[in-house]
């Protein structure tokens, strides 16, 4: 008699080589229909828990105040620059959010520009937002990007660094941010005096305005120079942040040129610096970015602008004791590790502080002069019984002295 062949009781395909029947009660299931059950589930599952972060971030978002007083913690001062971030970022967060009612009002997407000496706290303003709202972030410097043709890294790089941090999660870094540092050395050529730019300044800035404005870019996985085995991934860039940060060394003579664009001659110009001499930062409009030699199109794709201040040395000595991970507080941890109480004579902050500013290495050198003050007591009391050290300034004036200053001017 012919065995009569097992079906698949879902699809009622026959048993044959490759399709594996599995018995349940009183029927079978094939391997197809299993595999297609599992898709459907998993498929479910991804949709919910879609839906789930999406819910959990519109109730999680931080109003501008909130985001705001996280920036307080990490960031001394910068009032200004704060705000504008606080407002922009949630901006563009809400933006990620709207759903489309039919009303056809498109939020329209606002990257960022900050001008602002070195070490004042572009990057850590950037950083900490970053920190606060949970997204993949990734800094890169500007100086190393080219058009393709010349060597260097292609602009697409850029993204390669998001996808990296986001461990290939293409949907977590399409809502990433990325801080583009020294936006201000890919101006193009013009009279500005004292900037190291490479041939393509213009070039890097048309291919980095396909990104700011957003498209799809397809990316290189492992970054450098494209070649072609290399499999490309395409990202989305339509609501990655991107905050751009400059010193725009110079830039306060473009500003107040533009403040007294009506009369010409030398005496008015000192006439606008006598606006706010020391600052004249805060006058900054978009036109001095152009006459910098930065293109128009990508001027627009940032709305907005923002500057930080030149840190005073009130500013720096709170950087160096009140921030939530402030410099001295990093060496007490470091020491109460070792059972060790570490203290410090007030007068030795106004001597780093003095020091900072005499190598006019701003909040950066900061880290690096208490780096050199402390390193023979880092390398020699975690082998004696010693329960507290006190640094004087006698102290300190000396371990910086024995020590090699000039490679800390050259820093
Ligand atoms: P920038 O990007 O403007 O060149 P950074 O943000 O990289 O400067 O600052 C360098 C370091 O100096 C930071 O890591 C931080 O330790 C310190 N710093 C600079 N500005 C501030 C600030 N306003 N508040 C607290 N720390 C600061």
């Amino acid at each position: 008699m012919p065995r009569i062949k097992r079906h698949c009781n879902f699809c009622g395909r026959e048993e044959a080589p490759g399709l594996l029947l599995l018995s349940g009660l009183d029927g079978y299931i094939c391997s197809e229909c299993v595999a297609q059950a599992s898709r459907v589930l998993e498929e479910m599952a991804e949709s919910e828990r879609k839906k789930k972060a999406q819910e959990l971030k519109q109730s999680e978002l931080p109003k501008p105040r909130q985001i705001k007083e996280f920036l307080d913690q990490y960031v001394i001062g910068q009032d200004e620059a704060k705000r504008y971030l606080s407002v922009s970022v949630y901006n563009h967060y809400k933006r990620l959010m709207q759903v489309d009612n039919g009303d056809n009002v498109e939020i329209e997407k606002s990257n960022i520009i900050m001008v602002g000496a070195t070490g004042t706290g572009k990057t850590l303003l950037a950083r900490t937002i970053a920190k606060m709202l949970k997204v993949p972030f990734t800094i890169v410097d500007a100086t190393v990007l080219t058009e393709a043709g010349y060597v260097g890294e292609d602009i697409e790089s850029i993204l390669t660094r998001l996808l990296q941090v986001a461990d290939y999660d293409v949907k977590a870094a399409e809502r990433g941010i990325v801080f583009i540092d020294e936006i201000d050395k890919i101006a193009r050529k013009g009279d500005t005096p004292s900037i190291t730019r490479d041939v393509s300044g213009e070039g890097v800035q048309q291919g980095l305005l396909k990104l700011l404005e957003g498209s799809v870019v397809l990316v290189p996985p492992q970054g450098g120079r494209k070649h072609p085995e290399q499999k490309m991934i395409p990202v989305n860039t339509q609501n990655i942040l991107f905050i751009c940060g400059g010193a725009f060394d110079g830039i306060e003579r473009k500003i107040a040129q533009r403040l007294n664009t009506h009369v010409v001659g030398y005496g008015n110009v000192e006439n606008a610096f006598r606006l706010d001499k020391n600052n004249m930062m805060q006058y900054i409009a978009p036109q001095d970015l152009k006459s910098y030699g930065l293109i128009p199109e990508i001027i627009g794709r940032m709305p907005v602008l923002t500057y930080l201040e030149p840190l005073s040395r009130d500013a720096l000595r709170s950087i160096l004791t009140e921030p939530k991970n402030a410099i001295i507080k990093q060496y007490v941890k470091l020491f109460e590790m070792d059972g060790v109480k570490l203290t410090f004579d007030p007068a030795v902050f106004d001597f780093i502080i003095d020091k900072a500013v005499e190598y006019r290495l701003g909040a950066r050198g900061l880290r690096s002069i208490v780096e050199t003050i402390m390193m023979d007591a880092m390398y020699e009391i975690p082998s004696t019984r010693k329960k507290t050290f006190n640094v004087t300034l006698d102290y300190a004036t000396a371990q910086l002295d024995k020590s090699n200053l000039n490679r800390l001017k050259a820093e």
